[in-house]
């Protein structure tokens, strides 16, 4: 259910097509940015493992700082960042919240992305053997570590 908004960049003048919707903590889901081209992810708040994440951590705050490790990298190489704001993906400025208000007469923000959002992917590569597949599976979330099945049966 997102909704689409039309936001001119005061930086550079690219004119952008920004998405926005339910979501943010309060959600079904959480998201993150990628800190090099604003792509971002989401994480539904029923996944197994931020489930086991927020027992563990307790607090937004720590699980935001957590995370990061435990995802895929963006395809762009960028790492996905609970800090990172919505940017302009044309030229990283930021996009104000005076500005996104003055341009579409919507006052919230947090909520808004400038480069699409993707679901996001848990690391898979086995800790021990370095194996990628479908059994990889974190067994401990502080330091991250996976592993593959044979690797579960055997060393862990
Ligand atoms: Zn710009
Ligand atoms: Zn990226
Ligand atoms: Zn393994």
């Amino acid at each position: 259910m997102s909704k689409h908004f039309s936001y001119r960049c005061p930086n550079c003048e690219s004119q952008l097509e920004l998405t926005g919707g339910p979501g943010g903590m309060n959600g079904s889901a959480t998201w993150m940015r990628c800190d090099k081209c604003n792509k971002a992810v989401s994480i539904s708040v029923y996944d197994e493992i931020l489930e086991d994440i927020r027992l563990a951590y307790g607090t937004w705050d720590k699980i935001g700082e957590v995370l990061p490790d435990a995802l895929e990298n963006c395809k762009c190489g960028g790492k996905y960042l609970a800090t990172e704001p919505a940017r302009c993906p044309k030229c990283r400025a930021e996009i104000k919240k005076e500005d996104f208000l003055n341009q579409t007469g919507v006052p919230a923000i947090s909520g808004i992305f400038s480069n699409g959002m993707v679901p996001a992917k848990w690391k898979t590569l086995c800790s021990f053997c370095g194996k990628e597949d479908k059994t990889v599976q974190l067994v401990h979330n502080h330091p991250w570590v996976f592993a593959c099945s044979g690797c579960r049966n055997g060393e862990v």
